[in-house]
């Protein structure tokens, strides 16, 4: 896949100014091949699991057609199967549509009709919906679909796994059959055919295979809360023979706060992301390669293009956010015939981009406990943390809400962490 820019992909300025926001450099493989399709006003169906991008791959274009379209009326669907994914999506809307004035609304079942009612009568420009609740809506009356240029089915293998097709049938036969679908689905198992023809109309079917990481390192995940994020990493640092050590952290902030730590703790540790000078990043990095630092400290986005051989392990102290991101990552250890090791430390929040990962991989990612911690302690997050059953999150509908820095991560799977994004 050649590499390509944002502003390649016949992006409006305002969008592309939210996608900087958010910390993205470049498009993922998926959004490389969706965005410039759905622009161009084809039916799409996305072979992409979680963590490809996939939202952004279909949020992002319907954002600009909705941008360039005449306003008024419910403009565009997507149709998703649980809350967490809608809050998602809705999170993504909001952010990237910040400064445009088109609003956005979620509906699902759990919390009261009345709010989504009221936004279904005003007709807000794109609605996100779990199937059951949608119909529950149409079938009182007020809900007006005639304006409808896009319909998105997201994860619509699992809409069929949790037993709504029917009610999926029952909300396209009320749609215009004049629109542009989108299909979007992990997998493609022979059911879902009779959904795709019935549905899509000459579409085109955007395929992304994610690479695969070198076989020459080994992969191990630490199950953690996030408040013993630290003490596990010094406890491998300890126990563990490391020759030049590269952890990951999520923002600047939590770079700081790890390299503070290590540093308290007796290791040479250098710092590596945006907040540092030209200068400050040279002399972490030669110190790096030299050996005077035996830890960096880096963002993403600082660590990416850098080029260090003999890196011994990789740990990432947070998870990244997609499958691309944590293959490149620990792609960084074990290079050519080399053998490296890349330890993740995951919380519950990480469990579906551990499954991605998993499923891309095709096999299990190896879990282990470090020595100096109790097991049961690292495996289960205190009841006062511990989320609630995933059909259970209850999240009042909002015509608009107010965009976070960042939130298009995957905030409605991480409440309990911080939402903004820096690198
Ligand atoms: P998704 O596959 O849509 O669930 O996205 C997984 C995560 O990747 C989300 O936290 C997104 O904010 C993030 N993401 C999506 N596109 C990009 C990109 N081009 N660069 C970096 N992160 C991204």
């Amino acid at each position: 896949m050649i590499a390509l820019t944002f502003t390649s992909l016949g992006l409006d300025q305002k969008l592309l100014a939210q996608v900087q926001r958010q910390g993205y450099t470049a498009p993922t493989p998926i959004q490389t091949a969706a965005i410039p399709a759905i622009l161009s006003g084809r039916d799409v169906i996305g072979l992409a699991q979680t963590g490809t991008g996939k939202t952004a791959a279909f949020v992002l274009p319907i954002l600009q057609q909705l941008l360039q379209g005449q306003r008024g009326g419910i403009r565009a669907l997507i149709v998703t199967p649980t809350r967490e994914l809608a809050e998602q999506i809705h999170t993504a809307v909001v952010a990237f549509s910040h400064g445009t004035g088109l609003r956005s609304a979620t509906v699902y079942g759990g919390v009261p009709m009345l709010p989504q009612e009221r936004a279904l009568r005003s007709a807000v420009d794109i609605i996100i919906a779990c199937p059951g609740r949608l119909l529950d809506h149409m079938e009182r009356g007020y809900v007006r679909f005639d304006r409808l240029q896009l319909l998105v089915l997201d994860e619509a293998d699992r809409m069929l796994d949790m037993g709504f097709l029917p009610s999926i049938k029952r909300i396209l036969a009320r749609l215009p059959t004049h629109r542009q679908t989108l299909l979007f689905s992990a997998t493609m198992p022979t059911e879902m055919q009779a959904l795709t023809s019935g549905t899509t109309r000459d579409a085109l079917t955007v395929q992304v295979n994610a690479s695969l990481p070198p076989t020459t390192v080994a992969h191990a995940l630490y199950p953690v809360v996030e408040t013993q994020k630290t003490a596990v990493l010094l406890e491998l640092l300890h126990s563990t023979t490391t020759a030049s050590v590269l952890v990951f952290t999520r923002t600047k902030h939590r770079a700081n706060k790890v390299a503070a730590h290590l540093e308290q703790a007796g290791y040479k540790a250098a710092r590596l992301h945006g907040n540092r000078s030209q200068s400050q990043r040279q002399i972490a990095l030669d110190g790096f390669r030299n050996g005077t630092f035996q830890v960096l400290v880096a963002t993403d986005i600082a660590a990416r293009g850098i080029d260090v051989n003999g890196i011994s392990h990789v740990i990432n102290y947070d998870m990244p956010d997609t499958i691309e991101a944590y293959i490149h990552r620990i792609g960084r250890t074990g290079r050519a015939t080399r053998s490296g090791d890349a330890f993740t430390l995951v919380t519950s929040a990480d469990q579906p981009l551990i499954r991605a990962i998993e499923r891309t991989i095709g096999h299990p990612l190896e879990r282990r406990t470090v020595s100096g911690l109790a097991a049961q302690e690292l495996g289960q997050p205190p009841t006062a943390n511990r989320r609630p059953p995933t059909t259970e999150r209850q999240r009042p509908a909002t015509d608009r809400r107010k965009p976070a820095r960042g939130a298009a991560r995957r905030s409605a799977q991480r409440d309990n962490r911080p939402s903004s994004r820096s690198a």
